[in-house]
């Protein structure tokens, strides 16, 4: 398994665990690979609620934002990825992972708190913190990537799906549900988390200009994308 994994800091394999071969060192504690090279912070709201996101946050704010179940959309989201590696980006506490078919199945965040949580629950999945942008695996390396609800988050959106694109294989899929400029509803989420939202066309952009094929849903104030790499 350790094969998929690159060093964040130079591209390099790793030679043994977590050294890799230029010999930067990173650390493995409570089952989580720690790959962040900086200190990001993940957002202030969603740490403090981390330990009832996945049964009352995600669930209740999905339904009156969209419409529809947080099980509907990431139980869709997750047929659509399953593969022998999957990797969720922005994992949080890995509930993807109860619908993907999956042989190796990591979930990424910069969140501990949300990654200790995903171990607890969910111990067969690969708990690694790390960044988005600077994804820590190999070219071409995965079957199947989703990013749910994070990526309207990001600074650099472009960035996000280059890595995406550059670490999935040719002919797989990718999907990813972010908050776009659909309704007052979605603006207003905007508002009260600070955010700058963008429209469907600008993500489609984005996901044509890195090469990925792309198709999408508007869900309420979400937009459900599908991609695939030829
Ligand atoms: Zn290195």
């Amino acid at each position: 398994m350790s094969d998929i994994f690159r060093c964040p800091i130079d591209g390099s394999k790793f030679i043994k665990k977590w050294v890799c071969e230029k010999g930067h060192t990173f650390s493995e504690v409570d089952g989580i690979i720690d790959l962040l090279t900086e200190d990001i912070k993940s957002e202030k709201i969603l740490d403090i609620i981390a330990p009832i996101y996945e049964s009352v946050w995600a669930p209740f704010g999905l339904l009156i934002t969209s419409g529809k179940s947080y099980s509907y959309i990431t139980r869709k989201a997750g047929e659509m990825i399953s593969g022998t590696i999957v990797l969720d980006i922005g994992t949080g506490t890995g509930k993807i992972f109860d619908y993907v078919k999956c042989e190796i199945c990591m979930g990424l965040d910069i969140s501990y708190k949300f990654l200790k949580i995903l171990k607890d629950k969910r111990p067969n999945v690969v708990a690694v913190r790390g960044n988005a942008l600077k994804l820590p695996f190999a070219d071409e390396s995965i079957d199947g990537i989703s990013a749910m609800f994070v990526l309207h988050m990001f600074p650099s959106v472009l960035v996000a799906v280059r890595e995406i694109n550059r670490v999935l294989k040719h002919g797989k899929k990718c999907v990813a549900t972010i908050l776009t400029k659909n309704n007052m509803i979605s603006q207003f989420l905007a508002t009260i988390w600070g955010l700058k939202i963008h429209s469907v066309d600008y993500y489609i952009k984005i996901f044509e200009e890195v090469g990925l094929k792309v198709d999408y849903e508007k869900i309420g104030a979400w937009t459900f994308f599908t991609c695939a790499k030829p």
